[in-house]
C-alpha cells in the first residue's frame, strides 16, 4: 500500500484525499442486477454487507492459467500474480535451498521472472541454474522470429538455458517437493518451478449474474466498456477490449452507450 518512495496509500488516504471509500480484504460475492446492489463479505470479520450502486464497474483482473499436467500442486511450484508470490520466490532464493529454477512458458512474465532470478542469483552469489521451457518455436510469440531470437540470445548470454519447441508433460517430485520438469524429450532438474503459461480473465461473478462473456473469455463490452447491462461496465484484464492496432480488433457488440461521465455529469 505504498508508493515506490514509501508514501502510504491506505483506505484513510483514499477517504481523506480522494473521498473514495476503499474496502480492503472484502470480497464481492454476488451482484443483484434487479436491485442494483452488490453483496460483499469482509474476509476479516466475516460480516456481510450490501452495497447499492447506480453504475457498477467490474475490474476483477485475471488469474494464472495452469496447464493440465501432473505435479503443479507440488511444493516449490509457483505462479506469479501478486506481491505475495514474488515475496515467496524471493524468500526461497534467499533461503539458499534453490539450485535449479525452471520457468514454464516463454512469454513476458517468464522473461521478467528470468531476469529477476538472474539478477538475484548474482546479488546473492548463488550457484543456481535458470531454465526457460517454451512449447512454441520461439520465446515472446508476438515478436517476429528474428527479434525473439535476439531476446533468446541475450538470455543465453546471461547464463539462462532456453528450450523452445518443448512441451512440458509433467512435474515430478519426491516427498511432496518438485525435483524435475519433464518434457517429451528432456528431464530438467528443478527445485523451484514458475508456471508462467498465461492468464485468463476473472469472470465468475459476471457470469453468475448473467453478463455476456466475449469470444476470448473476457466480459463482453462495447466501445465504451459497457457490458450487456447498461448500468455495468467492465475494464482491465477481466474485460474484452477492442484492439486498435491488431488484425483481431472486435467491432462493438452492443449499441454504443455514452460514457458514464456524460450520463451522471
Ligand atoms: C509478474 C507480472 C508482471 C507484469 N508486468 C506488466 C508490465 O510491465 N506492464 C503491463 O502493462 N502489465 C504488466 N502486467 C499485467 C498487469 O499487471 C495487468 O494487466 C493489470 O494488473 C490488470 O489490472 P486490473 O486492474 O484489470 O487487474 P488486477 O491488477 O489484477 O486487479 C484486480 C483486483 O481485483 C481483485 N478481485 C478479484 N475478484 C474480486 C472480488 N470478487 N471481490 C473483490 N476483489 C476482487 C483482485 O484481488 C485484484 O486485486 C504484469 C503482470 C504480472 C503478473
Amino acid at each position: 500500500m505504498e508508493t515506490p518512495i514509501g508514501v502510504l496509500r491506505d483506505p484513510v488516504f483514499f477517504q481523506n484525499v480522494k473521498q473514495i471509500k476503499a474496502l480492503n480484504q472484502t470480497e464481492a460475492k454476488r451482484i443483484d442486477r434487479e436491485a442494483k446492489q452488490v453483496e460483499a463479505r469482509s474476509l476479516v470479520s466475516g460480516d456481510v454487507m450490501t452495497l447499492p450502486y447506480d453504475y457498477l464497474v467490474l475490474a476483477m483482473g485475471s488469474e494464472p492459467c495452469i496447464p493440465p499436467i501432473s505435479g503443479t500442486d507440488l511444493e516449490g511450484v509457483h505462479t506469479l500474480q501478486g506481491v505475495e508470490d514474488a515475496e515467496a520466490l524471493k524468500a526461497t532464493m534467499e533461503g539458499g535451498a534453490c539450485h535449479h529454477v525452471v520457468i514454464i512458458g516463454g512469454g513476458l512474465i517468464a522473461m521478467k521472472s528470468a531476469e529477476a532470478f538472474v539478477s538475484r542469483r548474482c546479488s546473492l552469489g548463488l550457484d543456481c541454474s535458470v531454465t526457460v521451457v517454451e512449447v512454441l518455436p520461439q520465446v515472446l510469440s508476438f515478436l517476429d522470429p528474428e527479434m525473439a531470437l535476439l531476446v533468446q540470445r541475450h538470455l543465453e548470454s546471461k547464463g539462462v538455458k532456453v528450450f523452445t519447441g518443448e512441451q512440458v508433460v509433467r512435474i515430478e517430485g519426491e516427498n511432496g517437493r518438485a525435483t524435475r520438469v519433464v518434457t517429451s524429450a528432456l528431464e530438467i532438474a528443478a527445485d523451484l518451478v514458475v508456471v508462467a503459461t498465461g492468464v485468463r480473465p476473472t469472470v465468475k461473478l459476471a457470469q453468475e449474474t448473467g453478463l455476456e462473456i466475449g469470444p476470448t473469455g473476457g466480459i463482453a463490452t462495447d466501445l465504451h466498456m459497457c457490458t450487456n447491462d447498461p448500468s455495468i461496465y467492465a475494464v482491465g484484464d477481466c474485460a474484452k477490449t477492442r484492439c486498435l492496432t491488431g488484425p483481431n480488433h472486435c467491432p462493438p457488440t452492443f449499441p454504443s452507450a455514452p460514457p458514464p461521465t456524460s450520463r451522471v455529469g
